[in-house]
């Protein structure tokens, strides 16, 4: 999707702060963090939603999953304690329509999700 902003920061086309990479995922921080760690997980093909995963795609989502405990390791939140979230469509709060996952973190988070 060449207008989709993640699927440039896969392609090189935008600059990100990267934290993680293999080869199904890209993990980079946020550009407007939510805490003191914020960091996206996304996979590298464009998939708009959660609900738009395919059966063919689940390897995406075992990725991201599998990129978490790394994401939060490298950042030294891991034993601290983190908060994993995936916003889906609109009353979701979801903004970018290119699936990820938000991993938050470093600072005491509320009980509040919503
Ligand atoms: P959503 O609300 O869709 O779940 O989250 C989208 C997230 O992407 C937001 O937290 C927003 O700050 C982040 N974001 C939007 N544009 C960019 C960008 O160009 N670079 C980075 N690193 N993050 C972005
Ligand atoms: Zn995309």
């Amino acid at each position: 999707m060449g207008d989709c902003i993640f699927c440039r920061i896969v392609k090189g086309e935008m600059p990100s702060r990267q934290v993680f990479e293999d080869d199904r995922v890209l993990a980079f921080d946020d550009i407007n963090p939510a805490a003191p760690v914020h960091v996206v997980v996304i996979p590298k093909v464009h998939i708009p939603t959660l609900i738009d995963v395919k059966e063919g795609e689940q390897e995406y989502l075992q990725a991201m999953m599998a990129a978490v405990p790394k994401v939060a390791k490298l950042k030294g939140i891991d034993q601290r304690g983190f908060r994993v979230v995936i916003n889906c469509n609109q009353e979701g709060g979801q903004v970018i329509y290119h699936l990820h996952l938000h991993v938050l973190g470093g600072t005491r988070l509320g009980a509040k999700l919503g």
